[in-house]
């Protein structure tokens, strides 16, 4: 057997595609790969111009990468991550991919005869199985990374994030001497609304009034969920009397949302603690410590209130 026969054996059981084009893109070699998932006899393609056997190459972007193997006689590369595929080839993968065509990972190779280029070889690995168990990865890692942030019934930040942004947004307030407010929630006497309408009433109220809160606050504000009936929200530049505001449109908006569930129709009343950053404040913890004495002295006068941190009252006239 000659060199050529044991190449030619060799490509046309390669998993691999092997396409050469002159350097007008003409094709002059197509193994057995490509008549399999291009679906084209050898003797069809033969001589034909690359874009009038694969219609669907991006012209412009296509000339410019064999052009470019080309003139600097240097092989090139372009990934399933830079282009799923280049080629409309079928795949035979059995498993349900995203696309219809293989991804593919294609090399030009500049192939010289004479001291200059005369053709380019372009080898087209098939890669779908890669490609498909990437996607799967991403995604996994994507519902990891948002189950790690959200808190499952609500939707809105769990505890450990928060906290996490409260972490940084107080280092930030302190290091540039910004304002900073934390608002806490806690939902008035819902282990009686429990009690009465049962806990998937429970929880249908705290995925509205979540929704709701959140609603009502900018952009740039954190909320989350701080623990069971408990909310809490962390105000960026905000001083006292604003974050006192917005706690208490949120108070009242609460107390009048009608919620309704099933065929009941439920109120609440929410009990709300402010407090911002000051100088005695070490630690985001001292904050937090704040807003909650601020919101139990809320809940001790009366409930359905907005309390400052400083044990005031807050009263709208
Ligand atoms: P207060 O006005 O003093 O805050 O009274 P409260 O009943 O709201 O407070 P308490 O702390 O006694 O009870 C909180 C209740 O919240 C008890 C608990 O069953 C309920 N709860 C906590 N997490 C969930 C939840 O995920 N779903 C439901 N449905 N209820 C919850
Ligand atoms: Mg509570
Ligand atoms: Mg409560």
């Amino acid at each position: 057997m000659s060199v050529n026969q044991f190449c030619n054996t060799i490509s046309e059981q390669l998993n691999t595609g092997i396409l050469i084009l002159d350097i007008e893109f003409n094709i002059v070699e197509w193994n057995r790969f490509l008549e399999i998932h291009a679906h084209k006899e050898t003797s069809e393609v033969i001589g034909k111009n690359v874009f009038t056997v694969f219609p669907e190459l991006p012209k412009r972007w296509f000339e410019r990468k064999l052009s470019s193997v080309i003139q600097l006689n240097t092989q090139s590369f372009c990934s399933w991550e830079q282009r799923h595929h280049l080629f409309e080839l079928s795949h035979t993968r059995p498993i349900t991919t995203d696309s219809h065509f293989m991804a593919q990972n294609c090399t030009f190779l500049p192939i010289e005869s004479d001291s200059k280029v005369s053709h380019i070889s372009i080898l087209i690995e098939d890669v779908t199985d890669v490609c498909h168990y990437q996607s799967k990865l991403n995604k996994a890692l994507e519902e990891l990374s948002k189950a790690n942030r959200i808190d499952g019934l609500t939707q809105v930040f769990n505890r450990k994030h928060w906290e996490e942004c409260l972490d940084k947004e107080f280092s930030r307030a302190r290091r540039y001497d910004h304002g900073l407010a934390l608002i806490m929630f806690d939902l008035d006497h819902f282990k009686r609304l429990n009690d009465t309408y049962g806990h998937q009433c429970g929880d249908a109220v705290l995925i509205e009034t979540a929704q709701k809160i959140k609603s009502l606050l900018r952009l740039c504000d954190q909320f989350g969920r701080y623990g069971g009936e408990e909310f809490a929200a962390i105000l960026p530049e905000t001083d006292l009397v604003g974050a006192t505001d917005v706690a208490e449109r949120i108070r009242k908006e609460i107390e009048k949302s009608v919620i309704k569930y099933q065929d009941k129709t439920i109120q609440i009343s929410s009990s709300v603690g402010v407090a911002t950053i000051s100088k005695n404040n070490k630690r985001y913890e001292d904050l937090i410590s704040n807003a909650d004495v601020a919101l139990y002295e809320a809940k001790a006068s009366g409930r359905n209130k907005v309390c400052v941190a400083n044990n005031i009252e807050y009263t709208l006239e």
